[in-house]
């Protein structure tokens, strides 16, 4: 039980990544707030699994795109469970757009949800984990944080800001006892990029891109995020772990 007696929140946790690790989590001990923002059925699926597995959660509507929401979200998890310990900072969005082609406002929409909804779910967060001089902090980023891919420049540019978001925030915050951290996993099949991937020319071409030979699994994510989110990682500042079965290797 490594996360045992533990409070954490995990945004954009009704389906994808989020699931896995919000179940992984319940599975270690942890108490877990399922954030969703439109699943609500999903949420509570997760919720329904936790809890008929002896486990504690709570479903919690949140728009990370909005500060007011995170508040309110940060005061139900301690007026309910009476702490806030870790934040996994997962909701994202996608997008497909030949650069020369992205608005304004599709820029907008995709830097204001990954890079500046982490920033803000982690400022309310490591503001709960402060009162207790211990948190962590796992900031789920992408290998596009340091690979590029064509068509994706609002999202590689919101996840390079989340590589130096981890960094300072990383520095800033270790001295309260915060340790914040990332992973970077590489190509899982979700929501997020099932529609690219249903392309059978897609989705050879990129397996051919990743030396172990297929894509990720949810599940494949889990493990580095329980240690980075455990007191095991007590020492780990600032890192950023790939999960990606080698791609940004070659
Ligand atoms: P997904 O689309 O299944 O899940 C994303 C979740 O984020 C959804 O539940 C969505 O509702 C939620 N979300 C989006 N905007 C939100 C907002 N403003 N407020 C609250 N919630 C919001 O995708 P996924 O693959 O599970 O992605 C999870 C994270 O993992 C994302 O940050 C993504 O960039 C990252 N990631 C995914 C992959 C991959 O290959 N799937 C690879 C690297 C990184």
């Amino acid at each position: 039980m490594r996360l045992g007696g533990r409070v954490a929140v995990v945004t954009g946790a009704s389906r994808g990544l989020g699931r896995a690790i919000a179940l992984a989590f319940a599975q270690e001990g942890a108490t877990v707030a399922v954030c969703y923002r439109s699943g609500e059925q999903e949420a509570a699926e997760v919720v329904g699994r936790i809890t008929a597995a002896g486990g504690s959660a709570m479903a919690v509507q949140v728009d990370t795109a909005s500060r007011p929401s995170l508040e309110a979200m940060a005061g139900r998890v301690v007026d309910r469970f009476g702490r806030l310990d870790i934040l996994v900072n997962n909701a994202g969005v996608m997008n497909t757009t030949a650069f020369l082609d992205l608005t304004d406002g599709e820029w907008d929409r995709v830097l204001d949800t990954n890079l500046k909804g982490y920033f803000r779910a982690a400022q309310v967060c490591a503001r709960e984990m402060m009162k207790r001089s211990y948190g962590r902090i796992v900031n789920v980023s992408s290998t596009r944080q340091v690979q590029a891919n064509y068509g994706n420049t609002a999202y590689c540019a919101s996840k390079g800001g989340i590589y130096m978001l981890n960094r300072t925030m990383a520095a800033e915050l270790a001295p309260h006892g915060i340790c914040v951290n990332s992973i970077a996993p590489g190509t899982i099949e979700t929501d997020l990029n099932r529609s690219y991937l249903s392309d059978p020319a897609f989705l050879a071409k990129r397996v051919s891109e990743i030396p172990i030979g297929r894509l990720g699994e949810p599940d494949e994510v889990v493990g580095a995020t329980i240690f980075l989110a455990s007191e095991q990682a007590s020492f780990c500042v600032g890192a950023s772990i790939m999960i990606d079965g080698g791609q940004t290797l070659i």
